[in-house]
Order: structure tokens, then sequence, then C-alpha cells
């Protein structure tokens, strides 16, 4: 999902035989008439569409997916597999089963929601390290998203070329973060709540409600928590969480974190300490907001801070 606002152009001028400064013309008005209600994007889609261009039925690379596309196709190598899972949502019971797919531009988590392609997981029909073609997809909160409509199928194509495996993070400020977004920010904790415990159990680390697994029953569930913390960017604030060993990188020792004495000690010295997060903007249903999922922290060293300087 990075900068992917030219390369669509580039496409676009590729397919109309118009110059990129057109087709950017182009967009720039429509984005005018528009009200600019719409992305650079979305007023880039549209003016394919105008222009005869059907960039629905085009292959992507996983940099060039935008959320919004609906009808999204792409090949890639299944990287990972995560257990189904099951939900009840107003009173449905469903599944849905996630994975991710990488080429040599990226990677992005895929969400299956019918049962016929979840079931290619289920009897694993599909694996890691195959290559499938999927088409049809939607793109919301920068994920793949399937429904019966769309297709996923193993490839016989050979992806031989290096594959991107490594999450992408970029570095943007929070007041141009979108939900989706995998971020890299720079940004001063300015408030620390007090933590919240839970258990999971020991065998497939899924929570433990009333000391039971969904899946194997009674167990003695292992005791984690949860921290939720305010960053400021000097852009914005975002409310965060964070779980296990992004806790302690936080500077929190388990023995802090789990005893709201010496917790209450330890988070004076954090308000105010500025650090690298990694993570992602979710959505809060609850809150109605948006969310950092805090999936790694780092020290800011000299040397990063050296670079950043000479930019
Ligand atoms: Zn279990």
């Amino acid at each position: 999902m990075v900068e992917n606002y030219e390369r669509l152009i580039e496409k676009i001028s590729k397919a109309a035989n118009l110059s990129v400064e057109d087709i950017e013309r182009k967009v720039e008005a429509k984005k005018a008439k528009l009200s600019g209600l719409i992305s650079k994007e979305g007023a880039a889609q549209i003016v394919a569409a105008e222009l005869g261009i059907n960039l629905d039925k085009e292959r992507m690379k996983i940099s060039e997916i935008v959320n919004g596309m609906r009808k999204a196709n792409v090949i890639g190598k299944v990287i990972e597999i995560f257990p189904v899972r099951s939900y009840n949502k107003n009173g449905r019971d469903g599944k849905v089963a996630n994975l991710r797919i990488a080429d040599e531009s990226g990677n992005i988590r895929v969400v299956l929601w019918d049962t016929n392609h979840i079931g290619l997981i289920e009897r694993n029909e599909i694996n890691i390290n195959d290559v499938v073609e999927i088409s049809n997809a939607g793109v919301r909160n920068g994920e793949l998203h399937l429904s019966g409509f769309s297709d996923i199928k193993k490839s016989n194509e050979i992806m031989s070329g290096e594959i991107v495996r490594e999450k992408i993070f970029l570095t943007k400020k929070l007041s141009d973060a979108r939900v989706g977004d995998s971020l890299k920010i720079r940004a001063v904790i300015v408030q620390v709540f007090e933590p919240r415990y839970f258990e999971v159990c020991p065998e497939c680390r899924k929570r433990v409600i009333d000391g039971e697994c969904k899946i194997h029953g009674k167990v003695s569930g292992m005791k984690r928590a949860l921290l939720n913390l305010v960053l400021d960017d000097g852009s914005g604030t975002i409310r965060c969480v964070a779980f296990g060993e992004v806790i302690n990188k936080i500077g929190i020792s388990e023995e802090e974190i789990f005893s709201l004495e010496k917790f209450e000690e330890r988070k004076k010295n954090l308000l105010g300490e500025e650090m690298i997060f990694f993570g992602n903007i979710k959505s809060n249903s609850l809150y109605g907001t948006n969310e950092f999922n805090v999936e790694n922290v780092e020290e800011i060293n000299a040397e990063s801070l050296i670079k950043e300087m000479e930019k």
C-alpha cells in the first residue's frame, strides 16, 4: 500500500496512451469537480473508467493495491496461515479464515468469509508456500476481503523471485494515517492506563474464559496483561494497545506489569518518554475511534537521530 498513486497513474497512462502529465491533470480536474470528496486514488480510478480502461481485470502487484478497490486481482505465495476462527455476530454463527500472501513488492493479509474458500484451508488444500491466484477481492483496512463473489485458487505459476516477507511499515504522521496502515511513528507517551489482565490457554494461547479453553477444555490459564497508552507524534494523538513482550520493550518488566504498586511507580517515568513505535491502525468499533495496535518498539538511538536530521 506504499506510494501507489504514481504507479496507478503510470498504468493508466500506458493503457490510455496519454502522458503521465495528461492523466494527472485529468485526475486533479476530477477531484476538483467532486469538491475534493474523494482521494487521488479514487479520482484516478474514475478517470481510468472514463477512458475505457478496465483496471479491474488487470492483475496487480501487492504494493499497488489500494483501499476501496472492489475487484482486485492478485497472485501471491502463501507465507502465513492463521487458525480458522468461529464467531457469533448478531445471533448468527460464522467462520473466518486469515492468511498472508507475498510477492516481490510486498505482502498483504487475506480474509476469507466464504465457506467454500474456508474449506480449502480446513482441508489443507491451500498450504504455506503455495502460489494462489485471487480474483474479485475487495480491499478494506489494508486487507483483501474475499466474499462469495471472489475467488481463490491454487496457481501453477512459479514465483521464483525474492518475495517480501517482512511487514512494511510506513513512516507517516498520525494526522495522515488511515485505518489499515502499518506505521512506524516516533512519538511521546502522554498517557498510561492501568493494565488489564486475562488468561490464555497454555496449549493454544487462546483466551481462557471461566477456566476453560474452547478447544482444550479445563486448563490452568496463563496470566497475560494488556496495556493501553496514548501516544503523541506532534501531529496528533492516538490510543494504543500493547500485549506481552511489547509491554516489556516499552520498558515495563513482568514484575511491574503484574503488580499495580510497582506499575504506578514505573508509570511516572514513562510519561514523556519518546520512542519509535511500529504497528497497525485499526478502527475500534466500541469507541468509534482509531486505535494503534503496537507490534514492536525501538529506542531512539543516536544513529537514527542523526539520519533523521540529515533528511
Ligand atoms: Zn487451548
